[in-house]
């Protein structure tokens, strides 16, 4: 679903992604490891277009993100083309960012109803359905304020899923909570998993990490040092950079 080519991306002086690749099958999970300032936030943000490349391609779904290929030249998408194409990925950050004078279900129903011009009825009844799904049918009148930061992150996922996206991206959507709410956030994202949605995850959550992703990717200094099944990365990893990532958060 997702096929990354030697990504590139500057911000001034400093090259932050030096040539990522990057393969998720359909119904994958990936999650993304690796030090602060390694790249993960921005190649996240590269994948839905929140940030423009420099070099390299990002498909998703056969799609060419940013861009028209023609004759072997690039030409940019449109702004509103570009919003169409992220339009089909759902994305949660470490803050949820849930609009405060509205309650759970209105920011639910916002994006389907105001961007995709769905009804009312049709766009509340699937919120309703996935307030469900996160377990929080019971909070759907509730203000952002008056619920619990692992409540609103449930929240957050499922305003994203709303759009009925293909993809997920996820930017260390547990970082920001109490420990102790932060197993309720991945107790709905590996439920997602099991349900199929394909998803990439920047975390340091490694149990989460451990049991649920399909392949883990090991970043530093903007490449991909290491990448496969957790039992190898995580379990067994080759390289000295992983090592030492790894027997600092032991
Ligand atoms: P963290 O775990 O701390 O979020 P990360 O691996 O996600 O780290 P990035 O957030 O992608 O890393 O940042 C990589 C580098 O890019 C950092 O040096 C950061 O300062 C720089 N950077 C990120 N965004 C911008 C920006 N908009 N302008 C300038 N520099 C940026």
């Amino acid at each position: 679903l997702v096929h990354a080519v030697n990504v590139t991306k500057s911000f001034h002086h400093n090259e932050v992604l030096k040539g990522i690749d990057l393969d998720v099958d359909r119904g994958q999970v990936v999650c993304l490891l690796g030090p602060s300032g390694s790249g993960k936030t921005t190649f996240l943000r590269c994948i839905n277009q929140l940030e423009t490349i420099d070099g390299g391609r990002i498909w998703v779904d056969d799609e060419l993100m940013g861009y028209n290929e023609r004759d072997g030249k690039l030409y940019r998408l449109k702004n509103k083309e570009i919003a169409a194409q992220r339009r089909e990925i759902g994305m949660v950050f470490q803050r949820f960012n849930l609009f405060p004078h509205k309650t759970t279900l209105e920011n639910i129903v916002e994006a389907p109803t105001q961007v995709k011009r769905e009804s009312k009825k049709v766009a509340r009844e699937r919120a309703m359905k996935l307030l469900d799904r996160v377990g929080l049918a019971d909070r759907c009148n509730a203000y952002p304020a008056q619920l619990s930061g692992g409540q609103q992150q449930r929240v957050a996922i499922a305003r994203a899923l709303a759009m009925q996206p293909k993809l997920m991206l996820f930017d260390e959507p547990t970082s920001a909570l109490d420990p102790e709410l932060v197993g309720e956030v991945l107790a709905v994202m590996r439920e997602l998993a099991l349900d199929g949605m394909t998803m990439i995850v920047v975390t340091h959550e490694m149990s989460f990490a451990r049991d649920v992703a399909d392949t883990v990717v090991f970043m530093d200094a903007g490449v991909v040092v290491e990448a496969g099944p957790p039992k190898d990365v995580i379990g067994n990893p080759q390289h000295s950079r992983t090592q030492a990532f790894l027997s600092r958060l032991r």
